[in-house]
């Protein structure tokens, strides 16, 4: 696709807007204007036309095309109207008139063309694309001055952001933490920077692209900045969906303007964040064409990185992502992002890290244990943990402690586990009662399988949206491997809690809606992902590569299978979730009057933890097995 010889910046495309002009135009003329400066002639029913030629009263017609016009004879009137009054009416197509005309003996002629016609014609033709021209350049005057760099006439300049050494506080690799094999990584791409000679000496190529790959909040923009930071370069960064504008072309020329910019500062880095957002895989568009701009601008960033050889300056592009799987392949080949670096969200002594760092801005009291915090916060990410001391802050402030505490962290914990404490939503003691034995349901199945971690705290004070109350279990290391039998485990758990609203109340509630979405997710990916079903044997039933986030990943599409294999498939998860409902029945039944004891607890102080909370489920007696 041609895309080079855009004009630059482009907008005002002139061939459409002239059609759009005509046709303003022709509507103009031909019904707003001779509405408005047409003569005011009464009209009559097409019936009472042809009664009166039939009467004979007609002197004389003239037939348009939208309109037949007729005078009556002196002697006639309709309505009582004066003598040769002219009246008109809509014309049906009726082939027989000129004959009844002629027997009549009536005069008639085709309509010349209306008399205000060429006035209406030109005002008509003239008139809209004034108006038009001057919407136009309102436009462009506001985008040139009040506008500023937001305005029309600036849509193709390109809205990166630079930050050159020294000017904002500088970001370096000690701002980060617990992603040490993604800075191993880049200190090359720092040397190359610094040191550009000595790789080119010996011919080697410099690298171009790198992608940082990893979920959301885990430092990847932070360490792009400090690549920059380390190598003393400037940093342009922009966000891939400030790219894809409403016009065509826009992107695209962005892109251009960008590495024009870059290159003069050279050696630099290009930051694109979101790269995704430009860089879907064209094949994935559904139709072709699907999305014209984003594929320009695509194209474009492509033939920019083709473009800058080895003897220009060294402008390294870094890109994040967190869906690489769904990133077009010419992205990824050599001369382009050929580098990936992962950055995945980081392990207990890197959390412990990551809070060390955000610690130093804020008060710590002497008891704060940061080693303690990391291991209640696993799946944290940076941005979540950066998050969790100013929360830990803001709550120490707020009751007025000289320092940050402990106990405000273990709140803060709560807090962004679980959502912000809703005080406001009351439940009435029926429900109070129901989300109780929920809870209380998902401990004691939670405290007797394997793989679902040790039961903490178990609340039935509302928080958040979406949790009436909450069970939280705590995993004492992080895990990386789980076997078949800890999977079975916490899809009992899950269905702990309606099954103790079935046994106690023997109805079910909407509340467990999430818990079964989440139990049926785990089955499905047993069967389909980790081949774990006995029937259905080792096959990855999904399509392409299992997601990267086991979290965050949307629901692969199932392979093409036969019908009979999607049956199967279908019967072992239903299969599947029904034995750990039997089980978590069967834990629920057998541990009955224990879930009674605690449910009462419960209910008295809205929330159970703790030794007191450890000492109550550790009378939880297993299964016997038969
Ligand atoms: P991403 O770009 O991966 O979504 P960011 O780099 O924007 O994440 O992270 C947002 C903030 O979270 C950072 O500014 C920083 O304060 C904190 N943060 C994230 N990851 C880390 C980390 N690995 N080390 C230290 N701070 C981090
Ligand atoms: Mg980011
Ligand atoms: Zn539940």
């Amino acid at each position: 696709m041609a895309i080079k010889d855009k004009p630059n910046p482009p907008r005002f495309r002139p061939f459409n807007n002239i059609f759009l002009i005509l046709g303003i135009g022709f509507l103009a003329a031909n019904f707003i204007l001779p509405s408005i400066l047409g003569p005011q002639i009464p009209g009559v029913p097409y019936s009472l036309f042809i009664h009166q030629v039939q009467e004979g009263d007609v002197a004389r017609v003239q037939v348009g095309q939208n309109q037949i016009q007729f005078q009556l004879k002196p002697e006639t009137e309709i309505g009582g109207e004066d003598l040769g009054q002219v009246y008109s009416t809509t014309p049906i197509f009726d082939l027989g008139l000129p004959t009844l005309l002629e027997e009549k003996g009536v005069e008639f002629a085709a309509a010349p063309p209306p008399k205000n016609g060429w006035i209406g014609n030109v005002l008509g033709w003239v008139i809209p694309p004034l108006i038009f021209v001057g919407i136009w350049q309102f436009f462009i005057r506001r985008g040139a001055g009040g506008g500023g760099p937001q305005g029309m006439l600036s849509i193709g300049k390109s809205k990166a952001k630079v930050y050159v050494e020294g000017e904002a506080a500088k970001t370096t690799f000690a701002d980060v933490a617990g992603v040490e094999e993604a800075k191993t990584e880049l200190v090359e791409i720092v040397d190359f920077l610094k040191t550009p000679g000595r790789y080119t000496q010996i011919g080697a190529r410099i690298p171009k692209g790198v992608l940082l790959v990893g979920p959301p909040g885990t430092g990847k923009t932070l360490l792009a900045k400090a690549v920059a930071g380390e190598a003393g370069v400037p940093f342009f960064s922009i966000s891939g969906s400030e790219f894809v504008e409403m016009f065509v072309g826009v992107g695209s020329s962005r892109v251009r303007d960008l590495f024009e910019q870059a290159k003069k500062q050279a050696p630099c880095i290009v930051f694109i964040d979101e790269l995704d957002a430009i860089g879907k895989s064209r094949s994935s568009n559904g139709f072709y064409g699907g999305n014209d701009e984003r594929e320009q601008t695509l194209n474009q960033l492509l033939s920019e990185m083709d473009g800058f050889a080895a003897e220009d300056a060294t402008v390294i592009v870094l890109a994040a992502t967190n869906r690489p799987e769904i990133l077009d392949p010419a992205l990824l080949r050599p001369g382009r992002f050929d580098r990936q670096v992962l950055v995945d969200r980081p392990a207990l002594s890197g959390r412990e890290a990551i809070l060390k760092i955000h610690a130093q801005k804020v008060k710590l009291g002497d008891d704060v244990d940061l080693h303690a915090i990391a291991t209640r916060t696993p799946g944290f990410a940076g941005a979540d943990l950066a998050n969790l001391v100013n929360e830990a802050a803001l709550l120490a402030a707020r009751s007025g402690r000289p320092a940050v505490a402990q106990t405000d962290f273990s709140e803060a914990i709560e807090r962004v586990v679980a959502g912000l404490e809703k005080k406001s939503r009351v439940l009435n003691d029926k429900e109070k009662k129901i989300v109780a034995y929920h809870e209380v349901g998902h401990a004691l199945v939670g405290s007797l399988m394997p793989g679902s971690g040790r039961v903490e705290k178990i609340s039935i004070v509302s928080r958040g949206m979406a949790a009436l109350g909450y069970t939280l279990q705590l995993p004492t290391e992080d895990r990386f491997l789980m076997d078949e039998a800890e999977l079975r485990g916490q899809i009992a758990t899950l269905l702990g809690g309606r099954s103790a609203e079935e046994i106690v109340f023997n109805s079910i509630t909407t509340g467990a809606s999430n818990d079964l979405q989440r139990a049926t997710d785990l089955a499905e990916q047993m069967v389909t992902t980790f081949g774990m079903s006995k029937v259905l044997g080792p096959l990855a039933y999904q399509q392409g590569a299992r997601p990267m986030f086991l979290d965050q990943g949307m629901p692969n599409a199932r392979r093409s299978m036969s019908e009979e294999t999607a049956q199967a498939i279908d019967r072992e998860v239903k299969d599947i979730v029904e034995t750990a409902h039997q089980q978590a029945l069967e834990a629920i039944r057998h541990n009955r009057d224990l879930m009674e004891t605690i449910t009462t607890q419960l209910l008295e102080t809205e929330a159970l933890e703790g030794k007191t909370l450890h000492h109550l489920l550790d009378q939880v007696q297993a299964i016997p097995v038969t």
